[in-house]
């Protein structure tokens, strides 16, 4: 994996690779680089699933849960919410983890780290699609879009069954 040139916070040296972290080749501190946190909600209602059409990479134009990155300092289940209010106008209350998922590569576009899928439910809003989502709305099993993601495709598995 080729590492793209960084410099080190504290003193601007040039970081070298290390054993396992970058290493400031001039003062010799590591470098940690924070993960990029992804979360999302899976909001089910009368046996659908709320997608949002993604106007971002990655997966841009494809469909996938409401989602976005964690800031630094935040609640992820405030995030979650947050986003699911970014995204489709729907206030949601942010329930348990459904499942941690892996780093997401579509067509080369990296995105979190790692993705923290939560259960939700709507309890207000209206819903609008909106910021980085083109489009939303609620899909059942034989009325799916095109999805983005493996977390999106395992949470329909786990919350939508075939023929209901
Ligand atoms: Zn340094």
């Amino acid at each position: 994996m080729s590492m793209p040139m960084e410099y080190c916070s504290a003193c601007g040296g040039r970081l070298e690779p290390g054993d396992r972290h970058p290493v400031c080749s001039a003062c010799g501190r590591t470098a940690h680089r924070d993960p990029k946190v992804g979360v999302g909600v899976v909001v089910v209602q009368q046996g659908r699933l709320l997608l949002v059409r993604r106007g971002v990479q990655p997966g841009k134009g494809l469909w996938a849960l409401p989602a976005g990155y964690v800031d630094a300092g935040e609640d992820p289940r405030e995030a979650a919410a947050r986003e699911a209010y970014e995204e489709t106008g729907l206030r949601v209350a942010v329930g348990r983890v459904v499942d941690v998922y892996p780093s997401t590569v579509t067509g080369g576009h990296r995105g979190a780290s790692f993705f923290l899928a939560f259960e939700a439910e709507v309890v207000g809003g209206e819903l609008a699609a909106a910021d980085d989502a083109l489009d939303a709305g609620f899909f059942g099993a034989e009325e799916l879009p095109d999805l983005a993601f493996e977390s999106t495709r395992d949470a329909v598995s786990r919350v939508l069954s075939p023929g209901g």
